[in-house]
């Protein structure tokens, strides 16, 4: 359901992403590993033109977009079908937490604001945040606004929601409440793709661990393979590194 094919992409002549190939099926879930600078972000940021890939083909679902020649409604089209999680929130400081969620709902996918609303309550209850539905984010817990952030990417019911790094800009006292939002998550059959330095729970969720070196995807298998029988040098290496 989601394929990406020859993704392709340069910053200023310095190759990041070098051939991506990469079919998810749906409801899997795809943790991306790798070093740092080696393109995992860039990877995640491509699939929705955050970043601008240089070439390849996009499909998700019944979409396939041709990076190379992207039109404006191609990309918006991109857009309503994945959810971004982003490692430092991205939350609107000046919105609540029920307005943040809102506000892609009512921009992106034009719907009616009492809707929006609507579900946006419903996500903060999901995530355990109902209470905090007037809160600004500087009134928030880290924990609390990257469940805020989660909860904005789950409310746009994508095909296929992005996770870059959720957890690393957290106090270790708030990793838990997200990794176990995650994880109900997960439990929906939503399709994921979580880039993570965190191994255990990467061992626990993924249906299949990409390791990334250098802008390739070098090593993909399940995680048994990946964690217990690695097959490329380069990935025992960096397994050693993180323990
Ligand atoms: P990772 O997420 O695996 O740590 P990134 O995808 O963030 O790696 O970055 C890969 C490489 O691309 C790095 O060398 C980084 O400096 C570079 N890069 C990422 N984004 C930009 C940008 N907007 N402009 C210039 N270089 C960038
Ligand atoms: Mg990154």
């Amino acid at each position: 359901m989601i394929s990406i094919r020859g993704l392709t992409k340069s910053f200023r002549g310095a190759p990041v992403l070098r051939g991506i190939d990469l079919d998810i099926e749906d409801g899997e879930k795809v943790v991306v590993i790798g070093p740092s600078g080696t393109g995992k972000s860039t990877l995640l940021r491509s699939l929705n033109f955050l970043d601008v890939p240089d070439a390849g083909q996009i499909t998700v679902g019944d979409l396939t977009v041709d990076a190379a020649r992207a039109s404006k409604s191609d990309i918006l089209a991109l857009r309503r079908r994945t959810g971004f999680v982003f490692q430092n929130y991205a939350l609107f400081a000046n919105k609540t937490a029920k307005e943040n969620i809102m506000e892609a709902l009512v921009t992106v996918q034009k719907r009616p604001r009492a809707e929006a609303e609507e579900r946006a309550l419903s996500v903060l209850r999901e995530t355990g945040l109902a209470e905090k539905a007037d809160s600004y984010p500087a009134a928030l817990s880290g924990g609390q606004q990257q469940r805020v952030g989660i909860g904005r990417a789950m409310a746009l019911g994508a095909e296929v929601l992005l996770f870059d790094e959720p957890t690393s800009a957290l106090d270790p006292e708030w990793v838990g409440e997200v990794l176990d939002l995650m994880r109900r998550v997960a439990e929906k059959s939503q399709t994921m793709i979580i880039v993570t330095h965190e191994m255990q729970f990467a061992r626990e969720i993924a249906d299949r661990v990409v390791f990334m070196d250098g802008g390739k995807i070098v090593e993909a298998g399940p995680p048994s393979q990946i964690f217990d029988a690695p097959r490329d040098d380069r990935l025992r290496r960096f397994l050693k590194r993180v323990g």
